[in-house]
Formats: structure tokens, sequence, C-alpha cells
């Protein structure tokens, strides 16, 4: 019998069947599956969150420099603390590299770490080194909620969806950096959104404080990440599909691709939120302070996948997975 590797799990299998063998958190604890793991010490509740970046997988050298990789494996963590309405403090990094590695992309990547780590309030306080075959960037990162942390979990029926920014940049700028033709403005808008992306904390302090009953972090997808929302929450949802924001730059570039991007393309690194109607246009205003625009695209049901009206099957099988190269 031939044996199994980890592609046939996938990447979320996988997850499920270490947890599983982790055992099961204190109570007031939460640990895998949602953005971070809440934990709790001495009463107070702690945000803990890693994420990696691998060369051949999560970027090329062809068109990512060291800074660049740097700043997106501090931004990816911060937006995972963001998504539960904390501020991102510390982050210890893991970094793995073949001898053959320049000497100029590490010093690079550690000015990106730096750089990152200042935009977003976070002190990197230490890290290990090894070596391997590729270039692999880890970064595990703490933070502290500001209200109770928001889980994926607390979606209710009747509330409204919610996103931050506009969707479909990051994936168009991947597409552009590999060399998609484009105008040189949109060019670099894009491609600063694939290389740089700013995690929305300020946006996600704030839309915790307003009251959001969920929320998660773009980076799956739109429809992968609300779909970790329906099945975290045990509800269903009604979606307008013309209130999607597709970013401007991806309608120009990406034409009738961009709605494809828009819903399924990750790494936009949005913030993805429901809340109660009543608090809706407070949090937009507050949010709008910080000059990010909040967009209603639906609404959580009892059940059921609604899509303009119509039966909804897709978001079951869409989202980005590691190991299965989907
Ligand atoms: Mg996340």
């Amino acid at each position: 019998m031939e044996e199994r590797n980890v592609s046939d799990v996938g990447e979320f299998g996988l997850i499920a069947r270490a947890a599983a063998r982790f055992g099961i958190p204190p109570a007031g604890e939460v640990w895998s599956g949602d953005d971070c793991a809440v934990l709790r010490f001495d009463g107070r509740d702690l945000l803990f969150t890693t994420d990696v970046l691998v060369e051949g997988v999560d970027f090329e050298r062809s068109w990512a420099r060291g800074a660049d990789v740097g700043w997106k494996a501090v931004a990816i963590n911060a937006s995972d603390i963001a998504a539960m309405g904390g501020m991102p403090r510390r982050a210890v990094t893991t970094l793995v590299v073949p001898r053959s590695t320049p000497l100029a992309f590490v010093d690079a990547l550690a000015d990106g770490l730096a750089e990152g780590a200042r935009a977003h309030g976070v002190g990197v306080v230490g890290g290990d080194v090894s070596r391997g075959s590729e270039i692999t960037v880890g970064l595990a990162m703490i933070g502290l909620p500001t209200v109770a942390p928001v889980l994926r979990s607390g979606a209710k029926s009747g509330d409204l969806i919610c996103v931050t920014g506009t969707l479909g940049a990051a994936a168009a700028g991947l597409l552009v950096l590999q060399g998609l033709d484009a105008p040189r403005a949109a060019r670099e808008r894009l491609s600063a959104r694939q290389l740089r992306p700013i995690a929305r904390v300020e946006e996600g302090r704030a839309i915790a404080l307003g009251g959001a009953t969920a929320m998660i972090d773009i980076s799956d997808g739109l429809i992968a990440d609300l779909g970790h929302i329906l099945a975290a929450s045990g509800v269903g949802c009604s979606v307008d599909p013309g209130s999607i924001p597709i970013d401007p730059d991806v309608l120009e570039v990406m034409g009738s691709d961009a709605s494809e991007l828009a819903l399924h393309g990750g790494e936009d690194f949005e913030l993805l939120f429901t809340i109660p109607e009543d608090e809706f246009r407070a949090v937009t205003q507050v949010v709008a302070e910080f000059g990010t625009m909040v967009t209603r695209i639906g609404e959580i049901t009892e059940e059921g996948k609604l899509w303009g009206g119509e039966e909804w099957m897709e978001i079951e099988v869409a989202g980005w997975d590691h190991l299965r190269n989907r």
C-alpha cells in the first residue's frame, strides 16, 4: 500500500492532526483555530501567533528583495494580532539559509524586519539561525488585546458582514511582479500591496472597540476567510456580489479577471468582520479617521449561503492551501 503524504490531507488537515495531539486549552484560553492563540497569565490575556515565509513558495528572489521579505514577515503576523483587535508588541524570528545565500540579502532582510517592526510598533527581541535548502523566515509575535479578543466564532444571525479597504491588489501585485504588463502607477501600487502589506492594527482595534462579533484577516482570500468565520460561528450568510470592494487598480489591470482575484487572491491583509447593524455607522466613521474605508458586503444568516440571492456552494472549496498547491 502506498504511503500517504502531507498533500493527501492538506494544510488544514495537517493542522487538525497536530492540534488533536496538543490537548485541550485551559478555561479562558483559545489555542489552534483562530488568527492568534489567546493565552491567560495572572488574569491577563496575551495574543500569540506565528507565520513563516519560504523561498519558492511565498516569495522568489527574482521579485522580492531581502528587505521586502523581512517587512512582510512582521506585517503578516501583526495582521493576525490586528484581526483579534489587539496591539502587536514583541517578536522573535527564526532564519534558515543555504550556505550560498548572499550576505547582502540577509542584511537587507534584517533591515526589513527592523523597518516593519518599527512601523507596526513591535520589538524584535531575538531569534535563531540554522542552515537549510531554502531561505525560510519564521516569526512568532505576541500582542495585547484592547478589549476581549475578537474571535472567529462570534458572528450572529442579522450581523452585517464588512471588510476594510480594497481587495485583489496583493494577488494582482504578484502577477505584475512576475511580469504582467501594467501602467507604471498601477504597477507600483499593486506590487507594494504584495511586497509591503501594512497590518490594519489601528482599524482592528477600533473595530473591536466598536462591537465586532467576529473578525479575521484576509490571508487566504475573501471567500475562504469568510468560510472560516461561518464555520467557526455555525452560521450562514447572504452576500451581495456587487458590493465587493474590488481594488480600482485591479479592475484597470485585470479587467474581467478582477473579481476572481478580489474573491480568491488572498494576502490582502484587510480585515473581514461581522457587527450588529446598529454599530455599523459608528465603526465606519472611526475607521475612516485612519484613512480606511469599510464596506458592507452582506449579512449573517441562520444557515445556508446565498450569493446575490442564489444558493451558493463555492464557499466550501475555495482558498489557498500551502500543501495542496491550490
Ligand atoms: Mg489570519
